[in-house]
């Protein structure tokens, strides 16, 4: 893509309540924008990156077995109230229909949707009968919203946020165990695949059940603190400890560390809290009428997004993982615009993601926004470049630029 043509621009001077890194970054260069406290617009280059990361989650999902589905945000009051969450949920949003005959507001109000047991349940008790329905999972990658008190780390805690939501039903506590396990597993793979490195973390259950998981991302803006054991991979969130730093490891016995961690994912036996509410059941071999066991599974992708920015820049801007970069490479032209045209047309036919600056700017203004934009890859055209045939490279994450000529760029840009 022609940079002239993108909108959205870098800017240098942004909102000053913007505190924490990630909205920081974003903002300047020309990913996000705000419109209220928590609640972002993605502008192209932005979109690019959370489509990226909510495709690596899709093909995990997928891989499991789970459907993909897309549930509805408006829930009536009347499907909250069932589940004795209407009063008990926190941070609900409320929506009230008005009424356009007498510009008033009419008595219809709506939940718009935080999460989606109350209408998953009652959805799939629709379709299964028997234990020949079972087991079922389906999955959605929607729009959630939640009236969070603090909305002050850009993309880590939105008021409206993306959110992967997998429900999984079973027969009995074995096979919910066993899918657990699978689940967990696909969420290790999804967040190495983003380029972050997520602990799986014993937690609370609250209400529901004695234990659930999270995967914590460690970085000094989490806003969790957890307990871990470097050697073994043991941990667990502080809220529910029942150790403390310096303690030894209870699988291992080295010494417990402790750190600040984003929650990225978590994971969540609802055992039949919900099918009790809305009388779920199958019927067994016999006939006999049993209640259903059921999962979920969230992950955040835009709080993903933010994770990955906290942890992957440096002074001067974001360091994209490739898998999740919104472009694979920056291409500059330093006063050789007919050379750089024709690289950016052989890298496209190659299927090469590119950014092409084409704007008339000085070399240094490209380079701070390249920096600053963080594709994993920079190419640099200009006269010294092609008196050799070449092109310089320089990765975001190196200092060092290298000349590579241009019969091999491709593979090179490929094999990262
Ligand atoms: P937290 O403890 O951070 O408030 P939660 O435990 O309420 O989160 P879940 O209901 O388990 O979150 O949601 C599943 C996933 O959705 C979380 O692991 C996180 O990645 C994401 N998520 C939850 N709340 C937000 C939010 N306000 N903004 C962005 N992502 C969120
Ligand atoms: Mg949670």
């Amino acid at each position: 893509m022609r940079q002239k043509q993108l909108f959205g621009k870098t800017r240098r001077d942004i909102a000053k309540e913007e505190v924490s890194a990630n909205a920081q970054f974003l903002t300047r260069g020309g990913f996000i924008e705000k419109t209220v406290a928590g609640v972002y617009n993605f502008l192209p280059l932005g979109l690019r990156v959370l489509k990226n990361i909510q495709e690596i989650i899709r093909e995990e999902m997928n891989a499991l077995g789970a459907n993909e589905l897309l549930l509805s945000s408006l829930a009536p009051v009347s499907l909250w109230r069932e589940t004795d969450r209407f009063e008990n949920y926190d941070a609900l949003m409320k929506a009230i229909g008005a009424n356009p005959a007498s510009r008033a507001i009419n008595a219809t109000a709506y939940i718009l949707n935080p999460t989606h047991e109350e209408v998953v349940t009652p959805l799939v008790g629709k379709f299964i009968s028997s234990y020949k329905d079972l087991p079922l999972a389906v999955y959605q990658i929607q729009t959630k919203f939640r009236n969070e008190p603090r909305a002050k780390s850009g993309l880590l805690r939105g008021r409206e946020f993306s959110m992967k939501d997998l429900y999984s039903f079973h027969r009995d506590e074995a096979d919910f165990e066993k899918y657990y396990t699978r689940v967990a597993e696909a969420y290790r793979q999804i967040f190495t695949r983003c380029g972050l490195k997520a602990i799986k973390t014993e937690a609370s259950g609250g209400a529901f059940s004695k234990f659930s998981h999270e995967f914590q991302v460690i970085t000094p803006s989490g806003e969790d603190t957890i307990f871990y054991c470097e050697n073994c991979g043991w941990s667990q969130n502080r809220e529910i400890a029942t150790l403390k730093e310096g303690d030894m490891c209870p699988t291992c016995q080295k010494t417990v560390a402790s750190a600040k961690a984003i929650e990225v994912g978590n994971i969540f036996p609802l055992k039949t809290r919900f099918s009790d509410a809305f009388g779920l059941a199958y019927a067994d071999e016999t006939g006999k009428k049993q209640p259903i066991i059921m999962g979920c599974y969230g992950i955040g992708p835009s709080r993903v997004m933010g994770a990955i920015v906290e942890v992957h820049h440096d002074k001067e801007g974001i360091m994209w993982p490739a898998s999740v970069a919104p472009f694979q490479a920056h291409l500059i032209s330093i006063q050789a615009d007919l050379e750089a045209e024709k690289l950016y047309q052989a890298l496209k036919e190659v299927g090469i993601e590119i950014l092409y600056d084409d704007r008339d700017l000085s070399p240094g203004q490209k380079f701070a926004d390249a920096d600053l934009i963080g594709l994993p890859v920079r190419l640099i055209v200009s006269a010294k470049t092609c008196a050799t045939d070449s092109v310089e490279l320089k990765l975001r994450s190196k200092s060092k630029s290298e000349l590579v000529k241009r019969n091999v760029l491709a593979r090179k840009i490929k094999e990262g």
